[in-house]
């Protein structure tokens, strides 16, 4: 038997949740005094069969990161849909089986790589079909665009550059000239003619309106760390990057959860403490590692992932040049030296005693920038623990579990 199916098949013989829709069924019984929460995972369960609804009936959408397009796609009046966030609302078992049964990917093949392919061979008949594939830092994935070419999808590909460190102004400013011209191709292959700047403004406006709330919440959070447990916050944070498709309802649904943290009740640990935490690295998707936190009395109060809530965008200056400022300023794109800072104030404002370290097994970058930052912070005494997780669904493993509780553990 296949390792996830094993790993499945006795997730169901003790009890635990099996999937991804599993995990968000415990997840919303957890949080049943929140109508906030409910919404949410409506918001993030409709997201993608509606998109492609939409898409069929003449509202256009498109694969993308999920990461950053929000400003551009949006003023293009295209739905992104988030090729990152696949895995957490997709159906991975199946996925990563596919290409690893049907395609003969390589064992070492990232997970994340291989389930994608089996994700959009699933959905070569039936969904969207065109892609914006940003070539960031990963060969792997760039290859998988061009493995589904063949399945019949249209990729557009935006050359990225990442922030130079040598060349001073001079050589940045090229960049972004540069990288402004391949989002300005962007508009054209979705809409064949250029970006309305005044229309992507207005999204810039309102990306920035949103991330503001989004801190906000975080900052209530601080004094009620339970009440949005370690899951929905993820998906706040997922969809703080795409609106799960549908802005006015996400900007909606932070109005509600602020007002219900200003007056909610204190949602006590089960541990009787709570220990607060920075997560840093990939999201994942092993949603019982974030449930093993909670129930262990940690709380995951700052989130240093690709989703840089932290950051502002520029609304004084052409739209298409803030947003390639904006790429070149984020942390997957170039020297995570750069990055440190921003880790830093996350664990200051968010009084974190220790941070988790979370990447794919097999993802060399993900490797590094991590080595890079532990190296950093263990030198400044605070303390941290990796944890090397795949890109499946169902139970985490027993290991990431055990050193989840021996981290918490000694930091109580
Ligand atoms: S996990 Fe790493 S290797 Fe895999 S697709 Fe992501 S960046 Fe690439």
């Amino acid at each position: 038997m296949h390792a996830v199916m094993e790993k499945a098949a006795s997730a169901a013989i003790t009890g635990e949740p099996r999937n991804q829709v599993e995990y968000i069924q415990q997840s919303r019984e957890a949080h049943h005094y929140s109508p906030g929460i409910q919404k949410l995972y409506d918001l993030a369960l409709s997201y993608f069969p509606d998109a492609e609804k939409g898409n069929q009936e003449g509202t256009p959408a498109v694969w993308s990161t999920g990461l950053m397009e929000a400003p551009l796609l949006y003023a293009c009046d295209t739905i992104p849909m988030a090729v990152y966030d696949l895995g957490r609302l997709g159906s991975a078992v199946e996925a990563a089986e596919l290409s690893e049964n049907i395609f003969d990917m390589p064992k070492e093949t990232c997970s994340m790589v291989s389930a994608l392919i089996g994700e959009w061979y699933m959905r070569r008949n039936n969904s969207v079909k065109k892609v914006v594939a940003l070539s960031t830092v990963c060969e792997p994935l760039n290859m998988g665009y061009e493995m589904i070419k063949e399945f019949g999808f249209d990729i557009h590909r935006v050359e990225q550059v990442i922030r130079p460190v040598h060349g001073g102004d001079e050589r940045l400013e090229q960049m972004i000239k540069f990288l402004a011209s391949e989002l300005e191709d962007v508009a054209f292959f979705l809409t064949g003619k250029p970006v309305d700047e005044e229309k992507m403004r207005a999204e810039i406006k309102r990306l920035n309106r949103l991330m503001a709330k989004f801190r906000e919440i975080l900052k209530l959070r601080l004094k009620n760390p339970l009440y949005i447990k370690s899951l929905p916050t993820l998906f706040l944070l997922m969809g703080s990057a795409h609106y799960f498709g549908k802005p006015a309802e996400y900007e909606a649904l932070l109005d509600q959860l602020i007002e219900e943290l200003k007056t909610a009740d204190f949602v006590p640990s089960p541990m009787g403490k709570i220990i607060p935490l920075t997560w840093v690295g990939a999201r994942g998707l092993e949603f019982g590692v974030y449930k093993a936190v909670d129930d262990l009395g940690g709380a995951l109060l700052s989130w240093f992932t690709p989703n840089p809530y932290d950051r502002v965008w520029n609304e004084d200056i052409p739209p298409l040049e803030s947003m390639a400022r904006f790429i070149l300023d984020y942390f997957v794109t170039g020297s995570p030296v750069n990055q440190i800072k921003y880790i830093e104030n996350m664990i200051e404002e968010s009084g974190s005693k220790g941070m988790l370290f979370y990447t794919y097994i097999g993802c060399p970058y993900g490797g590094m920038h991590v080595e890079l930052f532990r190296d950093h912070f263990h030198k400044k005494g605070v303390p941290s623990s990796g944890l090397e997780g795949s890109w499946q669904v169902g139970a985490p493993s027993g290991q990431l579990i055990t050193r989840v509780r021996a981290f918490i553990e000694m930091l109580s």
